[in-house]
């Protein structure tokens, strides 16, 4: 089974899928960009899940690199999936960790049975990984997942991000 890799340009809390993937940090409490957009949409039913996820699996937060999935609440999706990205850094390379979000989040995929899937470019805003080169180890990484996701759409916030993904697809 292959899995079909699509780009759209926008937001993705407008996005239909099974399960859509939320750029969070390890607190799991929210946080601005793309956490900020889906808990707004979403709304408080996937706070309070992640608060009970706080309150008993990941007492010391989400580690970066692993994904865990919790209600969509209003969103057009049956769950969201948090996944924390590596901060960029110039002087240590943390890439493993940001393929691991994507392979992790699509075995988590695997495990509710979603078979279609919204990412955001993870690590792409607050934690600065260049957009170009993010875009690289996020096709790779889900070409080469095994997985019985079918559909896997990159939603991409702006011409550049939508740009940098093309590029990378072609
Ligand atoms: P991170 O903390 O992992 O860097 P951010 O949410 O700050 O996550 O940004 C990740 C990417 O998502 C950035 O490219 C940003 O422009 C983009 N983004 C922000 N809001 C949305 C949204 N509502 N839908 C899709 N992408 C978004």
């Amino acid at each position: 089974m292959t899995t079909t890799l699509t780009l759209v340009q926008g937001d993705i809390t407008r996005q239909s899928a099974d399960a859509i993937v939320n750029a969070a940090n390890s607190s799991l409490l929210g946080g601005g960009g793309v956490d900020g957009a889906i808990h707004r949409r979403g709304g408080p039913a996937i706070l309070e899940e992640c608060r009970r996820l706080r309150a008993s699996r990941y007492g010391k937060g989400l580690p970066t690199g692993q994904a865990v999935a919790t209600t969509a609440g209003d969103l057009d999706a049956r769950w969201v999936i948090h996944t924390v990205g590596p901060v960029f850094s110039a002087t240590e390379d943390h890439s493993a960790l940001l393929a691991s979000c994507y392979r992790e989040s699509l075995r988590v995929a695997d495990e509710l049975g979603a078979r279609t899937v919204a990412f955001p470019a993870v690590s792409t805003g607050v934690y600065r990984w260049p957009m170009d080169d993010a875009a690289r180890i996020a096709l790779e990484t889900v070409r080469a997942a095994v997985t019985a996701v079918e559909e896997v759409t990159f939603v991409l916030f702006d011409d550049r991000a939508h740009a940098a993904f093309a590029a990378r697809l072609r």
